[in-house]
């Protein structure tokens, strides 16, 4: 085993280059590269299919579909939502307008805490945003009873829940919108790309039209819309990628359980518990260091397995509500979110990937449980 080898904390799925290829020449011979092509309408056919949902918008990338919704629902004020993600969730609000409102998550699922969302509703308050961290489902019942009581709409960031399924029942099909994204580093993905979910065709009609500038005829603007379109060439390039979609995420499980076996009982690490009746994607593999009992910080760790050239990645931290744009904000405060900011300090994000050796993946637990 060379212990030299760099091991980043993701790799891409990637179709093979020798099916890519005629699909790029058939794009070379259609020269249509953009605006609704062949293969964008392939794609968004092949992903209803697979996602188990009737409507689906493609997006350049998994940010413009966060913004497009909240444009598409007319979100004003303020929404709830969680400072424990990527920070494209709360700049999509920003961008908006809207105040976003943070709530401390649940320490199990790393999802806001819906204990804590009724707290937060003022007479502003328009929709709330969560977010399937890790590809985890929030409790998406609670979230539509509070939502359904109080006259609010419920957009998911579902960037990290591609494929996920609760009893035989995509996530997708919670809330009134859900986004996901098809960046590089995530389970699908096309290069950089998005989309987003709806449940009626008069509203991914509209979505439509938002991504493409507003334009719903040659002459006609109906909206302020944006440019968010997919191109052909990435369109292709995600129908490859799809056909390798499950055989990865396969992958991915049997690299989890190698590391749950592994790591289930090293005294000062806690791995996320398995949820019931759940088809899991295993996106991430986090690992949460209490330092106390392992002896040594998140950090000390951290930059230990980097000296080994493991580069795990420590998402997320910091939290959203400490960066500039939103320290000042009354619920960006650390007294509001101590279990947020407890898990931001604790949290690392193990190399997971389909294709990742066993053989590194036993290296990187021999680091973990290796106290010096
Ligand atoms: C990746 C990600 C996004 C943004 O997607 P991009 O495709 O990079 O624009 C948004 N939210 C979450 C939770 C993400 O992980």
């Amino acid at each position: 085993m060379d212990n030299s080898k760099i091991v980043t904390v993701t790799s891409p799925l990637l179709p093979s280059l020798d099916d890519f290829i005629p699909y790029l020449q058939d794009i070379w011979d259609r020269k249509w590269l953009t605006n609704n092509g062949h293969y964008h309408q392939e794609l968004e056919k092949a992903l209803c299919e697979y996602l188990k949902v009737p409507y689906i918008s493609l997006f350049t990338n998994g940010t413009l579909p966060l913004m497009t919704a909240l444009q598409a629902l007319r979100i004003t004020g303020e929404v709830i939502t969680t400072p424990y993600s990527f920070v494209a969730t709360t700049h999509s609000l920003w961008w908006n307008g809207i105040k976003p409102v943070f709530v401390d998550i649940d320490p199990i699922t790393c999802n806001i805490d819906p204990e804590k969302i009724e707290a937060a509703i003022t007479p502003r308050t328009t929709a709330i945003m969560p977010v399937h961290c890790y590809g985890q489902p929030c409790d998406m019942v609670k979230i539509k009873d509070i939502a359904d009581k109080y006259g609010l709409k419920v957009i998911y960031d579902a960037a990290h829940a591609f494929g996920v399924e609760v009893g035989r029942k995509s996530v997708l099909e919670y809330g009134d919108m859900s986004t996901l994204s098809f960046h590089a580093t995530k389970v699908y993905n096309t290069v950089e790309g998005g989309a987003l979910i709806c449940h009626d065709a008069e509203t991914k009609e509209r979505i439509d039209y938002l991504k493409n500038f507003g334009f719903a005829g040659e002459t006609t603007v109906v909206a302020p819309g944006i440019n968010g379109k997919m191109d052909e060439i990435r369109s292709a390039f995600g129908l490859l990628a799809l056909k390798k979609v499950d055989e990865a995420i396969l992958a991915r499980k049997q690299i989890a359980e190698l590391y749950h076996r592994n790591l289930e009982n090293t005294e000062g690490i806690k791995i996320l518990s398995d949820m019931e009746n759940i088809r899991h994607n295993y996106a991430y593999f986090p690992i949460f260091v209490d330092s106390e009992k392992y002896g040594m910080t998140r950090d000390e760790l951290y930059f230990k397995m980097k000296e080994h050239n493991i580069f795990s990645r420590r998402y997320f931290y910091p939290l959203i509500s400490t960066f500039s744009t939103y320290k000042g904000l009354d619920s960006a405060r650390q007294e509001n979110l101590p279990v947020a900011t407890r898990i931001a300090d604790a949290v690392i994000c193990l190399p997971m990937y389909a294709g990742l050796e066993n053989g590194i993946v036993e290296r990187i637990v021999d680091i973990i449980k290796t106290y010096d």
